[in-house]
């Protein structure tokens, strides 16, 4: 959707949108194989059309999307006539993958003669981050002059020392400098929210997913068994608390594999994780702990680190070192997130987070049908639990630990590259390949 609205804006800026008649995108590799069940061809069609993933109605976009579908011309950003024929402007190429990364798309413009007047070559890299083809591999200009600068959790913890801040302290800080501190509140609230309704929608209902595979949602009955537990059956099974952290991941990973909106946090098909682990905190572990509302804010401004330095020094995409940069991420993130909420220090922070992508290393990405389904939303949950676990370890602990989560971050990147490529997102490998045989 992103890259789609780009590349209008892009080419309206260059005064190229007035002149186009109609348009071709070609998704390549991982995007073209598993596109379809991703959503990926629904997402650009309502990119062109100007939509954006934090605005969008999500109870709307499918109508949009079967309209323009059926459409025989569609408005470009809502300004731009164009003939357009979904099945035909809209290809997958299964068999080609681009150079750069695997997964590639191109688009193009074309005028009333079939003139190509604009095009250009995107990568999409994970957890709605894009490139362009000049772009790739370059690092980012960034022209804020930020108080903490760091490129690893080495460095990030020395400053924390230095300055005698928490992590996330030091994230608000810079934050502020770039939107502002009202902006930042406003941003961790509006994260907060998204979460908590996605939570709600999800655990609202128990229809079938749509896609093909007949998988029954089931976070509207785990909740509505849940809710009518009694205290009595509670105190009967202490493991209760897991259903719960269950039913929120499952909530969210139901929206988001049914194209509902979702944070995502790092990528969509990982977004069940940290919710999940954020309620647990706010239902269940912040009882102890006095600011609930701060306890959120240091889990999502640690967490949201955390994301960040296995984006810059690995790859949150699964098409790149498979589910361990998705699921394995988000797991490691939770578990940080965790444990600054409930107070613990920093070298728990650290421990905890390496404790989540440690256990995950090797995960492969084989989604069943290029569905973000099976094995992707109890893979959500499974995570959640071990976020849970890690942070229970690091706390019981001092902090002192063996793995550095630099030296994690490096082994889960050097494996996901090591990794073969039917295990990427590709859906051509694994659970994908032998559930099509024997399911
Ligand atoms: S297996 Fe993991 S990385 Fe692959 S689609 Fe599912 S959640 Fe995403």
């Amino acid at each position: 959707m992103r890259i789609a609205k780009a590349f209008l804006d892009d080419a309206d800026v260059q005064g190229k949108l007035a002149f186009a008649k109609s348009i071709k995108i070609e998704f390549y590799g991982s995007l073209a194989l598993t596109g379809e069940g991703h959503g990926s061809s629904k997402a650009v069609v309502l990119g062109l059309l100007g939509e954006t993933p934090e605005d969008i109605n999500p109870d709307n976009a499918d109508n949009i999307f079967n309209e323009a579908k059926e459409a025989i011309s569609i408005k470009l950003l809502g300004k731009q006539n164009i003939d357009f024929c979904y099945k035909e402007d809209v290809i997958s190429k299964k068999d080609m993958f681009l150079d750069k990364h695997s997964n590639g798309m191109k688009l193009y413009l074309y005028n009333e003669a079939k003139e190509e007047v604009f095009a250009d070559t995107y990568y999409s890299i994970g957890g709605g981050f894009f490139v362009t083809e000049d772009n790739f591999g370059k690092e980012l200009t960034f022209s804020y002059d930020l108080p903490y600068k760091f490129k690893n959790s080495r460095e990030l913890i020395a400053l924390c020392k230095e300055h005698n801040k928490t992590i996330a302290q030091i994230i608000y800080e810079n934050e502020c400098v770039i939107n502002g501190k009202e902006e930042v509140c406003h941003m961790l609230d509006n994260v907060i929210r998204v979460m908590e309704e996605s939570i709600d929608r999800g655990c609202s209902k128990s229809d079938i997913l749509p896609g093909g595979l007949k998988i029954k949602r089931r976070a509207g009955g785990l909740y509505n068994r849940l809710t009518s537990l009694s205290g009595t059956d509670q105190d009967f099974d202490p493991l209760f608390v897991v259903d719960w952290i269950n039913v929120w991941a499952f909530a969210v990973s139901e929206e988001n594999a049914a194209g509902g909106q979702i944070i995502t946090a790092p990528t969509n098909g990982a977004s069940g994780v940290i919710p999940a682990v954020l309620m647990y905190y706010k239902k269940f572990a912040s009882r102890k702990f006095g600011d609930i509302r701060k306890g959120m804010y240091d889990f999502i401004l640690t967490a949201s680190v955390i994301g960040n330095l296995f984006k810059t020094n690995a790859s949150i995409s699964g098409a790149e070192v498979g589910c361990q940069g998705e699921v394995g991420v988000a797991c490691s993130m939770a578990a940080g997130g965790l444990v600054a909420a409930m107070g613990g220090t920093m070298d728990q922070i650290e421990n905890a987070a390496e404790i989540g992508i440690e256990h995950n290393l090797g995960l492969t990405c084989d989604p069943v049908g290029g569905l973000v389904q099976v094995p992707c939303i109890e893979r959500n949950a499974m995570a959640a639990i071990k976020a849970v676990t890690a942070c229970r370890m690091a706390m019981k602990g001092d902090g002192s630990h063996f793995v550095t989560l630099d030296a994690a971050i490096e082994t889960m990147y050097q494996t996901g590259l090591d990794m073969q490529a039917k295990y990427k997102e590709t859906s051509i490998g694994g659970l994908a390949k032998c559930c099509m045989i024997n399911c």
